[in-house]
């Protein structure tokens, strides 16, 4: 498997808990590489284009709220298989789901604070990389 790239988001529930640093060692320790990084606050027409392919979900409108209601983390993640490895190191959406020593198990609050988003196919990596960074945002 070639060198991949996906996005990282580390959600407001997280940045609120000040443990950013706890889960991107889960990244670096299972050998991602970050080469992309910045801390923004989304306003509301970010957090809707982001999330677009959920608008009609049940919970699109809490998701936009919780996504714009304090900072988040952007970061690229490159390494062998990037997409599947972050989304293991991850775990399961509902953390009561989620595996042993994954972020979601170890930090999430619940299904809809749960510390982080991934990128679910190489396709949408490049398209939400494209989203979120400029090219010369990018330093691997
Ligand atoms: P994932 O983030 O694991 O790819 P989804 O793409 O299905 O999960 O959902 C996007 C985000 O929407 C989730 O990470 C979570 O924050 C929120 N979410 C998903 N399902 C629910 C739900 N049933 N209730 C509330 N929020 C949800
Ligand atoms: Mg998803």
């Amino acid at each position: 498997m070639a060198q991949e790239r996906t996005l990282s988001i580390i959600k407001p529930d997280a940045t609120a808990r000040n443990i950013t640093g706890k889960i991107i060692d889960k990244f670096e320790s299972a050998g991602l590489r970050i080469v992309a990084s910045k801390r923004v606050q989304w306003t509301e027409a970010q957090a809707q284009k982001f999330y677009e392919v959920h608008k009609e979900r049940p919970f699109y409108n809490d998701l936009v709220a919780f996504m714009t209601s304090a900072p988040i983390v952007l970061q690229v993640l490159e390494g062998e298989d990037a997409v599947a490895k972050n989304r293991e190191i991850m775990g399961a959406t509902n953390p009561e789901e989620a595996a042993p020593g994954t972020i979601r198990k170890e930090f999430a609050e619940n299904i809809e604070r749960n510390s982080v988003h991934g990128s679910d196919s190489a396709e949408n990596a490049e398209i939400e990389i494209g989203l979120c960074f400029e090219a010369g945002e990018i330093v691997g």
